[in-house]
């Protein structure tokens, strides 16, 4: 056996159950398999890639609250503090009825790529809760967000482990965290990203997942003689990736005529109005629905099948797994030629290897939504500096970013002769560096 297909064999049998992160960990390791080939005994001896899977540590805990009624709720709260070997633990935190250990250990895995891509100090983290924040009112978001930070802050630091945003945390949630480890530890540093403009936030830093996703795609395009303006853009979710998304892809000249939430999809065959959406989703935290309220000629349909909508380009900004074969094959009949990931891992094993065999531009999330924690890093760079930049200087920096990032993974993919495939290029470009920084910090 060889020694990917042995690490893969192992990490299923230690880690029963965790279904996203072996599928995680299998795209990567595939994607290696030729690097890995090359330098195969140094990496055995070394055991690489046994400690590449391995986190190197997770923090689980309780997290007690009390809710409106006076009744205590207990939750499950994690980090998974991954790998260090290129800077402190960054990565977001997630509030979702799904969370659990083997997601978030996907998700932290597909982190230390990433992370790696930006070209920034950054190793790799993750951590979250089940605690489902819909429906609940502010104060028990408060209470929660206290609870879970009160244990949490014995963990992280500025130059420790820096949490940030993910789905079901926003600004409102990084206020309440913030607040709390400042109380607990009287320090006031940069030890959470997404911060408030008036306490330590980075301008930008709200748009940049959205936006680096729009400004990769353009490059992507752009390099396969191909252009932004002028296309029809099917965007899933209506969260804060699928939002700024949406307002780049607009400015850029393309039409955005579908967004969704976990209830079902609208479709404005005119383009989407955002001020509209922005307005049911940053204000009234409302629904997807409600946007045929103010938009009649819009229609909403309930449950999946955003993807069976004809487009030019799709960019999946939800959740794992949210695009299967079907889907991509739909897509692809309906004549939609380019495919950028704004959510982690949106696309099953099968979707992404049919959009790659089928000759479809197809950028993978650990390289298209980068953009994120880029910023987030360039948030840390101004609290370490005590300074604020201004919209024009991260924006620039952000689009710099993303350019280098398709650079970096489309320099790869030909480099192994694989050209074009960007999945390939992204976890290699993505690896290189991990690898090159855990060799020359010795056995740790
Ligand atoms: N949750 C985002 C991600 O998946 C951002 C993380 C951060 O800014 O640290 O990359």
């Amino acid at each position: 056996m060889s020694y990917v297909d042995e690490i893969y064999a192992k990490v299923v049998e230690q880690n029963p159950g965790e279904a996203e992160f072996h599928q995680a960990v299998k795209e990567v390791l595939d994607s290696l398999k030729l690097v890995i080939d090359a330098n195969e005994e140094k990496y055995r001896k070394m055991a690489l890639l046994e400690r590449l899977v391995e986190p190197e540590r997770i923090i689980s805990f309780r997290v007690p609250w009390v809710d409106d009624n006076g009744q205590v709720q207990v939750n499950k709260g994690y980090r998974v503090q991954f790998n260090s070997a290129i800077g402190p633990y960054k990565g977001g935190l997630r509030l979702h009825p799904s969370v659990n250990q083997g997601i978030l250990k996907f998700l932290g895995f597909e982190q230390v790529f990433k992370n790696s891509l930006t070209g920034l100090p950054i190793g790799g983290g993750k951590g979250g809760s089940n605690f489902d924040p819909k429906g609940k009112s502010d104060r028990e978001v408060m209470a929660f967000c206290q609870s879970f930070m009160t244990e949490l802050s014995k963990y992280i630091g500025a130059d420790q482990d820096v949490p940030a945003g993910d789905i079901g945390v926003g600004a409102r949630e990084i206020g309440y965290l913030y607040g709390q480890y400042k109380r607990m530890t009287g320090l006031y540093e940069g030890v959470l990203t997404g911060k408030g403009l008036n306490y330590g936030g980075s301008l930008v830093r709200t748009q940049a997942t959205g936006y680096g996703l729009v400004y990769i795609l353009d490059e992507m395009l752009r390099n396969n003689g191909k252009e932004l303006n002028g296309k029809t853009v099917v965007v899933s979710g209506s969260g804060n990736v699928a939002i700024y998304a949406t307002e780049k892809a607009q400015q850029l000249g393309a039409k955005v005529v579908a967004l969704s939430d976990s209830n079902g999809y609208i479709y404005d065959k005119d383009g989407i109005k955002l001020d509209i959406v922005k307005e049911i989703k940053e204000v009234r935290r409302g629904r997807i629905k409600e946007y045929v309220d103010a938009v009649p000629t819009a229609a909403y349909t309930e449950g999946k099948g955003i993807w069976t909508i004809a487009c030019d380009i799709a960019l999946p900004c939800a959740t794992q797994n949210e695009l299967n074969l079907e889907d991509a094959k739909a897509l692809k009949a309906n004549g939609c030629f380019a495919v950028a990931e704004g959510a982690n891992m949106p696309s099953t094993r099968e979707a992404t290897d049919f959009f790659l065999e089928s000759g479809m531009l197809f950028m993978p999330g650990k390289a298209a939504n980068a953009g994120g924690v880029a910023t987030s890093a360039l948030e840390m760079s101004q609290n370490s500096q005590r300074l604020a930049w201004t919209f024009d200087e991260v924006d620039v920096k952000l689009k710099d970013i993303m350019v280098n990032i398709f650079a970096k993974a489309d320099d790869a993919a030909k480099r192994y002769g694989v050209a074009g495939n960007y999945v390939a290029g992204a976890n290699i470009a993505g690896f290189e560096k991990v690898v090159d920084a855990m060799m020359a910090q010795g056995i740790v």
